[in-house]
């Protein structure tokens, strides 16, 4: 098995609470760069050992959508000429309402995206606007219209919540207009006040408030209890999907499987050794400079001992719903899970559910995840 993630950099405005690596980039620069990631291409295909067809392949920003049908499609056209795409290739898209129509949306379907990931993150008027989304409600539905009559019918919707002023009950309307849109996979976004973004200094103004420890808890709560209730798997921390649409790709990542990347600000994973992670600068001239001198714009990030590897397969796994399974910890290590976290095993267990096969967390133990999994590191 083998994934690809590609990344977009590029958004229309830049969201006053979002941290990722994104800017509002022209036309000229998103073509530009659309050259740059088919180079890309060549010299990560030249860069690497023989590997099988994609079996998954990740379009994520950044705004993706920004580019063209005929543009995602040269680049899958590169990625099947130099790699291979298997045939049952699940293609993600990220897109956001206000940058796609039908037509375009057709086009990504003809290309071969198979999954679109809409970043709707509301459907209120209030919180859309607070998030400073260039798109409104109504563009948001027309969206998801438009990409299920282009054919699309494996669709994700993104919802953000803890939002300033958000309270339960107007949480608990917003998820069932969502759910009456029968969307087949969901990904929650708590909101998080990141340094540096606009959001952090009106939080230090006074002027936003986050909404706190307790009310996130309960919002949480209401999350999984709506969604459970309405036959949705919780299989992650963050996702949610009907019966057998739980996204292939980002199961590659929490499997610690390998995942190629292209384009500046992308991380990959080797499965080489204990494991190697890379990543490509978050630097466009830089990136483009790489690329024409024909040298791989990435650069190492960690190389894994068996302790680190061991540690972040568990950190990994027990964001899942399936958790740490036993017995592929003992076939990848060589050691017992049991022993290797015997005491982190001991300090976690109240909430963590076990069986012969894996130690998995219950969503009471996701939400104090961050404070649990540090017993493992
Ligand atoms: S559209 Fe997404 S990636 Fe772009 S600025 Fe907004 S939150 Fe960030």
């Amino acid at each position: 098995m083998s994934s690809l993630y590609v990344h977009i950099p590029f958004c229309a405005s830049k969201c006053p609470y979002c941290d990722f690596f994104s800017q509002v980039g022209s036309q000229q620069h998103i073509d530009e760069y659309v050259e740059l990631l088919n180079l890309n291409i060549e010299i990560l295909k030249r860069n690497s050992s023989p590997s099988p067809p994609f079996s998954t392949i990740f379009f994520g920003g950044g705004t993706p959508s920004l580019l063209s049908s005929r543009q995602i499609e040269s680049i899958l056209n590169s990625l099947e000429q130099n790699f291979g795409i298997a045939m049952d290739a699940e293609i993600t898209l990220e897109a956001n309402p206000g940058t796609v129509d039908l037509a375009k949306l057709q086009g990504y379907r003809q290309a071969g995206v198979n999954r679109l990931s809409l970043g709707i993150q509301s459907l209120t008027e209030k919180n859309l606007k607070l998030l400073g989304r260039i798109h409104s409600v109504k563009q948001a539905r027309e969206s998801i219209f438009a990409a299920r009559t282009a054919g699309f019918d494996n669709l994700s919707l993104d919802l953000m919540f803890a939002l300033p002023s958000q309270d339960l009950r107007s949480l608990e309307q917003e998820v069932s207009a969502l759910l009456n849109l029968n969307p087949e996979h969901i990904s929650l976004y708590g909101l998080s006040f990141e340094e540096g973004t606009e959001f952090s200094l009106r939080r230090q103004s006074g002027e936003l408030a986050s909404c706190g420890d307790n009310l996130y808890a309960d919002q949480y709560q209401l999350l999984h209890d709506q969604l459970v209730a309405a036959d949705y798997e919780h299989y992650e921390i963050s996702n949610f999907a009907q019966p057998g649409q739980r996204c292939r790709h980002n199961q590659i990542y929490w499997q610690r499987r390998n995942c190629l990347a292209i384009g500046a600000g992308a991380h990959s994973f080797i499965e080489q050794g204990w494991g190697e992670r890379w990543h490509i600068p978050t630097n466009l001239q830089k990136y483009k400079e790489s690329l024409l001198q024909g040298e791989n714009p990435a650069e190492l990030l960690e190389t894994y001992d068996h302790q680190g590897a061991m540690r972040e397969f568990v950190y990994l796994a027990l964001r899942t719903s399936g958790g740490a399974d036993l017995h592929e910890f003992k076939r990848r290590f060589e050691r017992p899970m049991e022993e290797v976290f015997s005491v982190a095993l001991k300090n976690t267990g109240k909430y963590l559910h076990s069986n012969n096969d894996h130690y998995s967390f219950e969503q009471t133990g996701w939400l104090l995840y961050d404070h649990l999994i540090s017993h493992f590191l």
